[in-house]
C-alpha cells in the first residue's frame, strides 16, 4: 500500500501519520522530517537545505526527488507525508512508482482553514529528542520545558509567525493544486482536519478502509 498525506503545514500530517503507519503497517517518509534530522548531522544534503527550510521556502526539487527516489523500495508499503509538494514532484513520484511496477492507492487531503492552521503552527512545541508535539494552547508543555523523555521542549524556527505565513502562502501557490491533479486520478479523498485527531484517524481510516473492500 502506498499512501500520499497531502495538507497544510499545520493540518496534522505528523501526528496522522503516527496513527496510519501503526495500524496499516506503512514505513513513514517525511520530507521535512528528513531534512531536519539531515541539518542537525550537517550533512551536505543539510547543509545545501538549510536555508530554504530555515525561511519556509521549497527545498529544490532535485534535492528532494533523489532524496525520496533512494527510500522507496519496490514491493514496499509508504506513507509519504510532505512529498510530493508541487506538481513537479508529482510527476516525479509518477515516474518513481512506474520504475517500481507500483502506484499510489490514496491521496488523503486533510483540508484546515489558514487560521485555525497559523493558531496550531506557532502554538506548536517539540521536542527535540524524541519528537513528542506539545501546544501551549492545547496540550501545554511541563514547566519545566522537559519531555518525559528528558529532551528540551522548544518551537521549530520555521513555526514563527512570519514563517508560517510564509509557509502557508507556498503551500496554497504550489501544494494545493495538487487536490485537483489527484482528484483526476480518482485516487483523492478529503478530510475535514479541523476536528478531534482521533476523529480525523477515524475518518482517514474510514476512507482507507472503505477503498481497500472495493479492491
Ligand atoms: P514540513 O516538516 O513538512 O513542514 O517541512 C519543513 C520544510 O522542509 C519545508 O518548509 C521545506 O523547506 C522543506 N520540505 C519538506 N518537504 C519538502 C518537499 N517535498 N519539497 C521541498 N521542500 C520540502
Amino acid at each position: 500500500m502506498i499512501l500520499v498525506l497531502l495538507g497544510a503545514p499545520g493540518a496534522g500530517k505528523g501526528t496522522q501519520s503516527k496513527s496510519l503507519c501503526a495500524r496499516y503497517g506503512l514505513t513513514h517518509l517525511a520530507t521535512g522530517d528528513i531534512f531536519r534530522s539531515e541539518i542537525a548531522a550537517k550533512s551536505a544534503l543539510g547543509e545545501k537545505a538549510s536555508e530554504y527550510v530555515k525561511t519556509g521556502k521549497l527545498v529544490p526539487d532535485n534535492l528532494v526527488t533523489e532524496m525520496v527516489a533512494g527510500r522507496i523500495e519496490p514491493g514496499g508499503k509508504y506513507l509519504l507525508d510532505g512529498f510530493p509538494r508541487n506538481l513537479a514532484q508529482a510527476q516525479s513520484l509518477a515516474d518513481i512508482m512506474t520504475h517500481n511496477k507500483a502506484a499510489i492507492d490514496m491521496v488523503l487531503y486533510l483540508d484546515l482553514a489558514r487560521e485555525e492552521a497559523i493558531k496550531r503552527l506557532t502554538s506548536r512545541r517539540i521536542c527535540g529528542k524524541c519528537g513528542e508535539v506539545y501546544n501551549v494552547l492545547t496540550q501545554p508543555p511541563p514547566a519545566s520545558g522537559l519531555c518525559a523523555c528528558g529532551g528540551k521542549i522548544e518551537q521549530r524556527a520555521d513555526d514563527s509567525v512570519e514563517t508560517a505565513q510564509k509557509r502557508l502562502m507556498v503551500f496554497d501557490d504550489l501544494t494545493k493544486p495538487l487536490a485537483a491533479y489527484y482528484k483526476a486520478e480518482q485516487i483523492f479523498r478529503s478530510v475535514d482536519a479541523a476536528r478531534d485527531p482521533s476523529q480525523v484517524t477515524a475518518a482517514l481510516c474510514s476512507e482507507i478502509d472503505k477503498a481497500a473492500s472495493k479492491v
